[in-house]
């Protein structure tokens, strides 16, 4: 169920594994790189962290080579950026990691390319998942209906021995489990009430074309706005601001440009201010953490979730695509391991395992933010003792390399939070004050050496 990232990836892992592998997505997928209606948050920002790049690499090798030759831009981090957060400039030390900032639709199209070449796997374009068939013990497929327009179509049974939902973070999927007499899973919530506004722009300064490549200020609980500029792959940026519950962005034309004035500094809305708009805002305010627990015990067999449908992240800290990717590979190996029958419970155990670490990031960071709501907000003492401790690392990472290598790892999920606690990391974390930071906006990338000071 559902055409996009992560119903893609975990159709390419079951080719390897089934006769026959049918994708039903309600959209009809458009003639190259363009933003579809099923995928509306395609319009604003969407960076591929380190750890989804390994696990598209992984599973479609010579992605990431593709993903260059289409013009993705590949951004150094943090020496090709202008990077704030917690009240401090990040140094512009050697890159740690690359970050991907191309568009959304454009890395779309390229898996799907990819992945629909394998005739194991066909697609039913422009087709509505409105129902499931089974009962409590067992999901055996799915109802269809053609989005022909006429809304008296008949919904047809469409049987399967596995039906995966990838529909995206507005499944429908627990009440039609209900439906069928089957548990619904346990939500998870965490919502910030954040929201988002993009706009593409062709900056006319030349501050962003040379060794600058974007802006980037973090949100935090004193400084609730976050705001950026990141390249795309025709040399426009993608601008994005980003406010609480009350205070959400606009989209008309002039009060775009004065919002990005909330930001506690002024690079962004100075370069704004002279750079010319090539498309209209689009806002986007669903942004809640959402974690379904179908893992727990007593769910029917042949059903698994995936993606955002399994878990969704507030999209802040661009992790959901990674996640997608790196579920996918987890899919991969529950299937391989010889060791251990792959019920349906444990190979859902696997995909959920595969979005901890974001989880535990979104989540730990949304909990101290003002105006939380949801089921999983209070956290228990050890979430406290761990709030503590990443709070002392968001203020080091910015003037210390280590401390920032550390949490760049962990941020872009290719290492896991242990990296944070790694004996240089620790001291400086626990024993040591903030090393120094910027006083202004770093204009250059310090030179090659910087990290060992
Ligand atoms: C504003 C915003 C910004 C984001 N920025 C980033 C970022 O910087 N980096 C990052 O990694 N991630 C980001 N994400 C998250 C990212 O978009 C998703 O995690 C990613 O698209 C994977 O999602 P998915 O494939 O699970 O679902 P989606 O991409 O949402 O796709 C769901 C698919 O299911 C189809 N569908 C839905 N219902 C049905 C149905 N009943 N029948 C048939 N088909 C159906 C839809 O048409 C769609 O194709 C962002 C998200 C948002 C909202």
């Amino acid at each position: 169920m559902g055409g996009s990232l992560a119903g893609l990836l975990a159709a390419h892992v079951l080719a390897g594994h089934a006769d026959r592998v049918t994708v039903v997505e309600r959209d009809r997928f458009p003639d190259g790189a363009k933003p579809r209606p099923g995928v509306p948050q395609g319009r604003h920002p969407h960076v591929l962290l380190q750890g989804g790049q390994t696990a598209l690499e992984s599973l479609l090798p010579g992605f990431l080579a593709e993903l260059r030759e289409a013009g993705a831009p590949r951004v150094g981090m943090p020496a090709d950026m202008v990077l704030w957060q917690s009240g401090r400039w990040f140094r512009r030390v050697p890159a740690s990691t690359h970050i991907y900032t191309g568009s959304r639709a454009q890395l779309e199209e390229l898996v799907r390319r990819r992945v629909l070449a394998n005739p194991v796997i066909s697609v039913r374009e422009g087709t509505d998942v409105v129902g499931f068939l089974g009962d409590a013990t067992r999901v055996r497929g799915v109802l269809v209906r053609d989005r022909s327009g006429d809304t008296r179509a008949e919904s047809r049974p469409l049987a399967a021995d596995l039906v995966v939902d990838a529909s995206g973070s507005g499944t429908k999927a627990p009440q039609w489990l209900a439906a069928i007499g089957a548990e619904r899973p346990r939500e998870e919530t965490i919502d910030t009430g954040l929201a988002y506004a993009s706009r593409v722009y062709r900056g006319t300064n030349g501050a962003l074309d040379g060794e600058t490549r974007g802006y980037y200020a973090y949100p935090d609980p004193e400084q609730v706005h976050a705001g950026g500029a990141l390249p795309l792959e025709d040399g426009s940026h993608l601008v994005i601001v980003s406010g609480l519950r009350g205070d959400e962005p606009p989209t008309g034309d002039d009060e775009f440009v004065t919002y990005a004035k909330r930001l506690p500094h002024p690079p962004l809305h100075r370069w704004l201010a002279e750079a010319e708009p090539l498309s209209p805002a689009f806002g986007h305010r669903r942004t809640a953490n959402i974690r379904r627990r179908h893992d727990l015990p007593g769910r029917p067999a042949g059903f698994l979730a995936t993606g955002d449908a399994l878990c969704t992240f507030n999209p802040i800290y661009g992790q959901g695509m990674a996640v997608a990717a790196m579920s996918a590979v987890a899919l991969r190996d529950a299937l391989a391991d010889r060791r251990r029958t792959p019920t349906t419970r444990r190979v859902q155990q696997a995909l959920l395992a595969a979005s901890r670490l974001a989880w535990d990031i979104s989540a730990g960071a949304d909990r101290k933010m003002p105006g939380a709501v949801g089921t999983a907000v209070d956290g228990g003492p050890a979430d406290q003792v761990a709030g503590w401790y990443l709070s002392r690392v968001q203020e080091r990472a910015p003037g210390d390399p280590v401390v920032g290598r550390a949490f760049r790892a962990v941020l872009t999920l290719s290492e896991p939070i242990t990296a944070l606690f790694a004996p240089p990391v620790a001291r400086a974390v626990l024993f040591g004050p903030p090393a120094p930071t910027p006083t202004e906006p770093p204009a250059a990338p310090e030179e090659p050496g910087a990290l060992a000071q």
